[in-house]
């Protein structure tokens, strides 16, 4: 373990953001990572407990008391080798996990947990600086190809698992660049995108063959890509909007989250924008409906965009400032949360329902809300009117877009209209097509697609060869 009393003696310490007047003026990541010796005193402070619940609690297993002892004994690179046996790409978990582990942690306890994130990601940065991480090729091919439709983070935690295992592997990519949410969702203040350019140069290097520009199910039947190849993993994550079916929806101005990021985040990255109208917030009063990261993301690109005000909506009641631990602990627990978008300048109101969309010639101008109750119910004379030039919808996605490639295919869906499969063989309704990630689950998180990526690479490869090595 760390140090033996180094739970006792050193107090928890977590990265710092730079200040929000500075942050905003960009679009750069903004955490100051911890130095060398204070990750190595934050290490010492893991209590290798007789059942690691922080362990369960991370979605790929990550064996996270053994990488704290070898740093703080100041093992990195075995650390880095440990860490990546369990994760291929903790430098986006590093960043933008929730981390659920540190939820698990048993000094959650006492609101101190050990800052799994902050040390996981000094361990991974560290190994590229020091280019610990290189292509890892076959010793030998099998013959078999495999192709991956999206490259989201559960599409390419798979491809760089059975690349690795020796087939050839083929990803299939609807938009220009490689990556998914984590490329065109999350904005780049809170995950640079060279970090993703950097593995798909690493997975290249192992194999992997991407095919950018490719909408399967549009641009080529699905049965093409089913025909060229010994097996498919359907990756294509969970992208139908949850909508807002009320009067004035219609407006100008009232746009779903994900028209709005992946906007901001071409730009960034000097990508061409596409034909659509540009959707900005500078010089405008924004409201965002629905409070989860989604919501968080688009209140901090409003921020940097220049908007005049923004106000988050939430329908759900204003939830405890701090959870009750002995009820809830290790579990996720439901509490406030308050991202760094937050605290660059937005309003919370919690409980209300949107009525209606007002607007003039067309466009928007204002929310017509309503209070609710914890049965949501409305709370009688409780009817507001909130100024809003721009709405953002961030309530959700119902399940992975049906037109295209999941008709042409005819695969079954599960009640939710997710595509059908279990976590053991991952595998669809129909011959060797197997599914992972939110296409599988519904939206969820990066460490659970990462988690799938792998577990259906694993089944794939059993599927393919008799028998599999690569771990689950
Ligand atoms: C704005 C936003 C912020 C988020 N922030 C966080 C966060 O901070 N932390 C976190 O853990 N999770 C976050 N999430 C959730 C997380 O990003 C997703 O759960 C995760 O990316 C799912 O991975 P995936 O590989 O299953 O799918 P995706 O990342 O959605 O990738 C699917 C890929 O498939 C491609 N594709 C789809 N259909 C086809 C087709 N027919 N042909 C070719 N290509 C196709 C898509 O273009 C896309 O590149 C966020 C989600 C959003 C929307
Ligand atoms: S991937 Fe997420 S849950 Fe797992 S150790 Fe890292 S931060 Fe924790």
């Amino acid at each position: 373990m760390g140090k033996v009393t180094g739970f006792l003696e050193i107090d928890r310490q977590d990265r710092k953001y730079k200040p929000a007047a500075d942050r905003i003026r960009h679009y750069n990541e903004f955490v100051i990572p911890l130095s060398e010796e204070a990750t190595r005193d934050q290490a010492a402070r893991c209590m290798n407990c007789g059942i690691p619940f922080c362990h369960n609690g991370c979605p790929v297993n990550n064996q996270i008391p053994d990488w704290n002892d070898l740093v703080y004994r100041s093992d990195w690179e075995e650390a880095a080798r440990n860490l990546h046996s369990t994760n291929n790409f903790p430098e986006f978990t590093g960043r933008v996990c929730p981390a659920p582990c540190e939820a698990a942690c048993t000094l959650n306890i006492e609101d101190t947990p050990v800052t799994i994130k902050t040390i996981e990601c000094a361990i991974v940065d560290r190994a590229w600086e020091n280019g610990w991480l290189r292509p890892e090729p076959p010793s030998a091919k099998t013959g078999k190809n495999v192709a991956v439709i999206g490259s989201g983070p559960a599409g390419l935690a798979a491809a760089q698992q059975l690349a690795r295992a020796g087939h050839d592997v083929h990803v299939y990519e609807k938009f220009a660049k490689a990556g998914g949410l984590l490329r065109y969702g999350i904005p780049d203040f809170k995950m640079e995108k060279h970090l993703i350019d950097r593995r798909v140069a690493q997975m290249e290097g192992e194999g992997v063959t991407f095919h950018y520009g490719v909408h399967v199910g549009v641009d080529v039947p699905a049965s093409d890509i089913v025909g060229g190849h010994d097996a498919v993993i359907l990756a294509g994550g969970s992208e139908k909007p949850r909508d807002l079916p009320v009067p004035g929806r219609d407006l100008a101005g009232v746009h779903f989250a994900m028209e709005f990021l992946p906007q901001q985040n071409r730009r960034v990255g000097r990508e061409n924008a596409g034909p659509e109208e540009p959707i900005l917030a500078s010089g405008k009063h924004v409201v965002v409906i629905g409070g989860g990261d989604t919501g968080s993301d688009c209140i901090g690109t409003s921020v940097r965009q220049g908007a005049l005000s923004v106000t988050q909506l939430e329908i759900m009641p204003r939830p405890p400032e701090r959870e009750e631990k002995l009820t809830t602990w290790p579990y996720w627990p439901l509490k406030l949360r308050t991202s760094s978008s937050h605290q660059e300048g937005a309003e919370r109101d919690f409980a209300v329902m949107t009525k209606q969309v007002l607007g003039e010639n067309g466009v928007v101008k204002a929310l017509q809300c309503v209070r609710v109750d914890g049965k949501m119910q409305e709370v009688p004379g409780s009817e507001f009117e909130l100024r809003a030039d721009l709405v953002l919808l961030a309530m959700g996605f119902v399940s992975p877009v049906h037109e295209g490639m999941i008709k042409q295919l005819g695969v079954a869906l599960d009640g939710r209209g997710n595509v059908q499969a279990d976590t053991l063989a991952y595998k669809t309704s129909l011959d060797k097509i197997f599914v992972a990630g939110d296409m599988r689950r519904g939206q969820s998180l990066v460490v659970w697609a990462i988690r799938e990526g792998r577990q259906a690479a694993r089944a794939v490869d059993h599927f393919l060869m008799g028998a599999t090595n690569l771990p689950r």
